[in-house]
């Protein structure tokens, strides 16, 4: 029987880990498909505070690891397949094993939202990618196309940069959501060209994109767009297929929390971008899964009957 058990290895889950291996629970971190979460498909990290210099995605979450395992956090490398948080002892099940816990931190996160268009789906992997750190590389001296208008799509478009001749970032409406520091170097980088109210229809291609269906949304022209590779960036949803029918979640889907991170159920608790809809961000990622594991802590102390130092 664990303490408390951790489902996520993100900025949230890895926080957690480390405040509630401090406090002597050694929790159970059970890491999901994607080790790391998104931060690991940043490809630099400028805005985590004590990084004046940046730091990579990858890098970030290596370290954030291993404090947790110095500190005494055990990590699986498993996916969750099945949790029951109702009763008083949870239970969280993967495809092998079946654990129990007193208290259980869900921090499971976000994952890209899809444009649901012809051939977006077939040429996943061949031209089609919702990540430039893991995909830039193979556009060397090509074009490119960027989808969405906010803070990831310029992002990722600049980073793009890097390989690419060329990035078009296309955006369904004449103003961009991007933060303006994003925008001002977006449009002051030669290789970046914009075509804003305009949408994307079809993803069309052979053995690899060759083609987007663009059509404005103003004048209604439609038009062939040639292209190489087409990156989508158009804003996250939160991954809560494992809890929605237990826990009670807000109009957009992301799990309902108070202010201290407890859900509707006892014991039960959620950090990161899965309870977050507004600020979406490493650094508040990492403070909400802080919080997660305090409030573990003191409900814990009260499940064994102990009072918890400092209520
Ligand atoms: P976002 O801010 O929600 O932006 C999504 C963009 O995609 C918007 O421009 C939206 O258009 C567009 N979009 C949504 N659905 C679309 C569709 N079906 N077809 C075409 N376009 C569509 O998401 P995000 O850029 O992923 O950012 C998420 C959060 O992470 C934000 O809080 C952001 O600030 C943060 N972030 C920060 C940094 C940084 O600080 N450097 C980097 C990356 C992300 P509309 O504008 O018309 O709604």
């Amino acid at each position: 029987m664990y303490n408390v058990i951790i489902i996520g290895s993100g900025p949230a889950g890895l926080t957690a880990a480390i405040y509630a291996a401090r406090a002597n629970l050694k929790p159970l971190v059970i890491s999901g498909m994607e080790r790391g979460g998104q931060v690991t498909l940043t490809n630099d990290l400028e805005n985590f505070p004590g990084f004046p210099d940046g730091i990579g995605g990858f890098e970030i979450y290596d370290l954030f690891e291993k404090q947790a395992v110095k500190f005494g956090a055990e990590l699986v490398y498993d996916v969750v397949t099945e949790v029951d948080l109702k009763a008083e002892i949870k239970v969280v099940k993967t495809a092998e094993q079946i654990y129990q816990a007193k208290s259980v931190i869900i921090a499971t996160g976000s994952n890209p939202n899809r444009l649901g268009i012809p051939g977006e789906d077939a040429f996943i992997g061949k031209g089609v990618s919702y990540c430039a750190t893991c995909d830039g590389f193979f556009f060397n001296g090509k074009h490119v196309a960027v989808i969405g208008g906010g803070n990831s799509a310029l992002d990722e478009g600049l980073f793009l940069t890097r390989y690419a001749d060329k990035v078009t970032i296309i955006h369904r409406r004449d103003k961009l959501r991007a933060d303006a520091i994003l925008q001002e170097r977006a449009q002051k980088n030669e290789k970046v060209v914009f075509i804003m109210d305009t949408v994307v229809s079809e993803i069309a291609g052979d053995n690899s994109v060759h083609t987007l269906k663009l059509k404005n949304v103003k004048d209604h022209h439609e038009f062939d767009y040639k292209v190489d590779g087409v990156f989508i960036f158009i804003g996250h949803s939160p991954n809560v297929s494992l809890v929605k029918n237990q826990l009670d979640l807000d109009e957009q889907n992301y799990i309902r929390t108070d202010r201290r991170t407890h859900t509707n159920l006892q014991g039960v608790f959620a950090c990161g971008d899965v309870q977050d809809s507004i600020y979406r961000q490493a650094i508040t990622a990492a403070g909400s899964g802080c919080q997660a594991a305090i409030e573990a802590e003191k409900f814990i102390a009260e499940f064994e009957g102990r009072k918890y130092p400092g209520k």
